[in-house]
């Protein structure tokens, strides 16, 4: 659908506490909850790791497939419930605004390939639509870069990541994606929701980097942890 026709079905309101905005407004928030979204804590730019920007310890030692992290803000506050209304309340209109504000938070690398990290098939049945999908659609329209869809799949269901340590979460996702040839030699930027330790991610860019990917960043609303 074309914005102005959106802006009609959808009257613009606060991603967060649902206060109407103004339809000229340019942020998904209004003024107060915009002020509570907070940057993300320094992290390590590679993996996302807390800690100094520069590459951690553990990056050095054993470089990991992904080669960037990049979160607009860190999760809590505002964003935590524009995302949890975004994901879990079937409000998939909120991609929108929080596409937009992702691509002017965090520019994805110039020339960038969008891939959207994909879903558990059982999580998409269950909401109806995939966030990330979404979420990349309208950082695609934003950013005037191609989506490219279909370019990395499952290929094995995992439980989902939350509750678990952070090795944990790395065995629950290794190998659960392949990557198609349409990456071969490009530079791929992945949309996700949240980022958490970094794994999911991190499986995705093994896969893309198996399937000849030259460079893989990963771009989110927020970061946690
Ligand atoms: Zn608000
Ligand atoms: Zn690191």
């Amino acid at each position: 659908m074309i914005p102005a026709l959106l802006d009609l079905v959808f009257p613009p309101a606060c991603a967060a506490c649902g206060a109407g905005l103004a339809a000229s407004a340019g942020e998904p928030w209004c003024p107060d909850c915009g002020g509570a979204v907070d940057p993300p804590d320094p992290c390590c730019a590679r993996c996302g790791l807390p800690g100094p920007e520069g590459p951690c310890q553990a990056c050095l030692a054993d470089p990991p497939a992904l080669d960037g992290l990049r979160a607009a803000a860190a999760f809590g506050g505002p964003l935590a419930d524009a995302v949890h209304a975004f994901k879990y309340r079937d409000r998939p209109a909120l991609a929108r605004p929080l596409g937009r504000w992702l691509a002017a938070r965090v520019a994805p690398p110039p020339g960038a390939l969008l891939v959207a990290v994909p879903l558990a098939r059982g999580r998409r049945v269950a909401r109806g639509y995939d966030q990330a999908a979404l979420l990349a659609g309208w950082v695609g329209r934003a950013t005037g870069l191609p989506v490219l869809r279909g370019a990395l799949r499952r290929v094995r269901e995992t439980p989902p990541q939350v509750g678990r340590s952070r090795a944990e979460r790395a065995a629950n996702v290794a190998g659960a994606f392949a990557a198609g040839a349409g990456v071969r030699g490009r530079e791929i930027a992945l949309v996700d929701d949240v980022v958490t330790t970094g794994a999911t991610a991190e499986a995705c860019a093994r896969a893309l980097k198996a399937a000849g990917a030259a460079r893989v960043t990963l771009l989110a609303l927020g970061r946690a942890g």
